[in-house]
Order: C-alpha cells, then structure tokens, then sequence
C-alpha cells in the first residue's frame, strides 16, 4: 500500500472495526499499525499448545451485548456457541454461586428463604445507609446488601483488585452489583451472550481479510508517525497520554499479572471463574478455560488442563495498561489530552486506550461504529472536516 486513505493506530476490536467498515463500506485503502506481534488487541487468543485449549492471552473474554446493531455487525464475521456465564467465589473453604442470589443468600445465612424473606433480610442488614448518603465503593455495597455480605464477598476482593481501601474507592464501580431474589445465577443480562464458536483469534483474523486492508504488525506508532502525522487521517486506538509524549502527565491504570500453567488433572475446579473472595488469599481469580468451551472436549487433552491465576495492581511503565484507576487527579489530566486531541489536525482518538476509558467488546465495537457513522463517513464521503475530533464520545 503506497499511500493509504486511513491510517489506524491498533488493531484491537475498536480499530478492526473502524479498518472494516472504511474498507467495505467505504472503499478505502486502510494501513493498520499494531505494534504486537499479532493482531486483536486484549482479545487475542491462542491454543496452548499441549493441551489444544484456548486461552485468552490477555485474560477471560466473554462476549455478551444487548445492541441489536453490534450483535447484527459482529455475527458477519463468526457464530457464537450458546455459553452462558456464571461466576462462582470462594469463602472461607466454601464456594458460592455468585451474582448475589438467592442461592447465595440461603447458603451463606443456613436456612432457606422465600424470595420476600431474603429480601427483607438484604433491607433490614442495609438500612445502615441510605444508598443515596453512600459516598464511597464501602457505603454504597452496604447499602445495597448490607454489611455481611460485603464484608464476605466484596471487601477483600475489592481490597485486592484495586490494592485500595473500599472507603477511599468511588461509589460508582460498584453501581452494577446486581441483587437477585431467585436462583438465576447469570452474570450478565445482556439479550445476547455467547463465545465465538472458533475463537477469538479467527473472529478478528476475518474481520481484517478485506483486500483494502494492511495490517502492519511490530510497527510502532512512534516510529513511524512522521510520514503520516497530519498527512493521512489517522484513528489512533493507543494511549492517549501515550501519543502527546505524556506532556500532561501519566494517566494512571491497573494491570493483572496473569500466571498460567498446565495441571495434570481433567478438571481443577468444575467451571470456568472461581473468584476468591478471601483477602488473605493473593489471587483475585482462577480461570479454567477449557470450561469457556464444553462442546471441544474431544479436542482438549484429556488428564490436562489450563488454568490462570490472576493478580491486580498499579500498573507501571512497562506493564499492559488493563482498567483506568480515574482518580480525581486522571480525571483532570484527561481534560487536558481533551484539548490537545481536539487540537491535533487529521487524528481521532478511540478505543479503551484512546479514550481512557473500561469498554467491554460490544462497547468498543458500537463506539467505532458510531465513529464510522459520525466521523469518518461524513469527511471521506461528504468532505466534513475531521480536525474538529478529539477524544472520541
Ligand atoms: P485493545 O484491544 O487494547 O487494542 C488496542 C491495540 O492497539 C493493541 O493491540 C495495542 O497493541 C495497539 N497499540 C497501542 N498503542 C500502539 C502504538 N503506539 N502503536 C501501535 N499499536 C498500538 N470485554 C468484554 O466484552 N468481555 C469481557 O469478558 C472482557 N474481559 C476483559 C478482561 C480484561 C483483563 C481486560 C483488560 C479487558 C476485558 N474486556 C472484556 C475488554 C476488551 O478487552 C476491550 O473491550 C477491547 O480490548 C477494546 O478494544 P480496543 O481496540 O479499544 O483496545
Ligand atoms: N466484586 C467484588 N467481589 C466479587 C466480584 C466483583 O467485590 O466477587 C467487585 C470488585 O470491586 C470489582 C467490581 O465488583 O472491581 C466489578 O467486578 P467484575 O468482576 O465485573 O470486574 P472485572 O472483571 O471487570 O475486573
């Protein structure tokens, strides 16, 4: 490709999205650069080797989306195996069924309770705090499930994943923790949920075969920034602070250290996400892949499997930026890459890294469409200016 029409920064789901869509609906030459060996971003998977079980080389990823646009979009490229996911997490030498459930409920209380019974349970243990007074992560939990089962199943756990106290955490991360007064013990509920039926790797691997488009592994932005840098427009999926050579300052980030290995036994722990909810315990999580997909049991190694355990903290320079700490201090450095990006002439920022922000995968997938929609359509098909950009919505 001698002179492409779009240059994008980072081949993760958000610039896959955007390289397709330019290249099929749009007809252009597009030049991805991806400074890995391979493409995909977090998503990327591979079979270890021994055993023939996906791994999720970045950690677990489960698709799931109610966006009846992303879920249309991405069912071009792969078909999706009926998993559903369930979470169970580890206390004090039992196992519980996580969400918070009724289940859950029974097992951790000894006795069984009708669903009104339970909830009058959670009410009177979480009158402590009006959920509106909370304002911090410790607060808002106990005032939607009250203090035993926080203390139980989120404080350590919280402790660990964030290395934070709770009290100094803000409200928000815990916003979503869902409450349920019947034994559904499903994770998500998204309309649609699913693991693609031959990888992660193969899904992205179609998603970038359109013939207008190069992928370019190994190929740092940097590096290569001066041939491009206000000549070709560019969507720029790294990080932002990253891009202006942290002038604001470093926006902060927790990485996981993710230890894999391979254990002689057919099973170690009957599903895929066993949480460990004990703060004395210095894992977050094990994962146990093979789990993710029953339906390739012939195809896995039998007497063998692969599990991860994962470990949270700060990350530093060097580490895979994985979840935005967004303290108050992040929250005004990013004000100010704001202003730069909306500055920076032929160059839209995108994707979790683009924009500092936790976008699932169907996040990631509709926020480049929307950018393919608002951006990119209108200035390669109508001649819309694309200096106006900034840091993606
Ligand atoms: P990424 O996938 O990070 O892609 C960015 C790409 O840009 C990378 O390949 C990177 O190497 C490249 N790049 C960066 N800077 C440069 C540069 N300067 N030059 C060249 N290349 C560059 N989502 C779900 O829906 N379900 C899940 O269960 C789930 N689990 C997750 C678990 C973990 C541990 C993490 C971290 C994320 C999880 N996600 C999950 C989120 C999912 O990974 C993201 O939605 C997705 O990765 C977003 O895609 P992206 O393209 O924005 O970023
Ligand atoms: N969480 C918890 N106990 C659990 C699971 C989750 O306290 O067993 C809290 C924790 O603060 C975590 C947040 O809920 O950061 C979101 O959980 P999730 O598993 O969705 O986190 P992720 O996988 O995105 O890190």
């Amino acid at each position: 490709m001698s002179t492409p029409d779009l240059v994008v920064v980072g081949s993760g789901f958000f610039g896959l999205t955007i390289a397709e869509r330019c290249a099929e609906e749009l007809g252009l030459q597009v030049l991805v650069l991806e400074r890995r060996s391979h493409l995909g971003g977090n998503a990327y998977s591979e079979k270890e080797p021994t055993t023939g079980i996906e791994v999720h080389k970045y950690g677990a990823h489960l698709f799931h989306t109610s966006n009846e646009r992303v879920w249309e979009y991405v069912n071009r490229f792969t078909s999706f195996t009926d998993y559903k996911h369930r979470v169970f997490g580890k206390y004090q030498g039992q196992v519980y069924s996580l969400p918070m459930n009724l289940g859950l409920i029974n097992q951790f209380f000894g006795r069984s309770h009708t669903p009104d019974e339970a909830r009058a349970l959670i009410a009177e243990q979480s009158s402590e705090i009006a959920t509106e007074d909370a304002t911090n992560l410790e607060e808002k939990a106990i005032s939607l499930i009250g203090r035993p089962l926080y203390e139980a199943f989120i404080k350590g756990y919280t402790a660990k994943q964030w290395q934070t106290d709770p009290t100094k955490l803000s409200a928000d991360i815990i916003t979503r923790l869902p409450v349920r007064y019947t034994f559904d013990n499903r994770w998500f509920n998204d309309t649609h949920e699913g693991l693609p039926v031959d990888g992660y790797t193969a899904w992205l691997t179609r998603m970038a075969e359109h013939p207008n488009i190069e992928v370019r592994l190994e190929t740092e932005w940097r590096d290569v920034a001066e041939q491009y840098r206000g000549k070709v427009p560019v969507v720029y999926t790294g990080p932002v602070d990253e891009y202006f050579d942290n002038s604001e300052g470093r926006l902060s980030w927790r990485t996981v250290d993710l230890e894999a290995s391979v254990v002689d036994v057919d099973d170690f722990q009957g599903t895929g996400v066993v949480n460990a909810n004990d703060q004395d315990v210095p894992h977050t999580r094990i994962i146990e892949f093979k789990h993710f997909h029953p339906e390739r049991v012939k195809t896995h190694l039998p007497g063998k499997t692969v599990i991860v355990h994962e470990y949270s903290r700060f990350a530093e320079e060097g580490d895979e930026p994985y979840y935005p700490v967004n303290t108050a201090e992040d929250r005004a450095i990013l004000l100010r890459y704001r202003e730069l990006a909306k500055a920076e002439p032929m160059v839209l920022f995108g994707g979790r890294l683009g924009t500092y922000q936790y976008l699932d995968m169907h996040m990631a997938i509709g926020s480049a469409l929307s950018m393919v929609d608002n951006r990119l359509r209108p200035h390669f098909a109508e001649g819309a200016p694309l200096t106006s950009g900034g840091v993606a919505e």
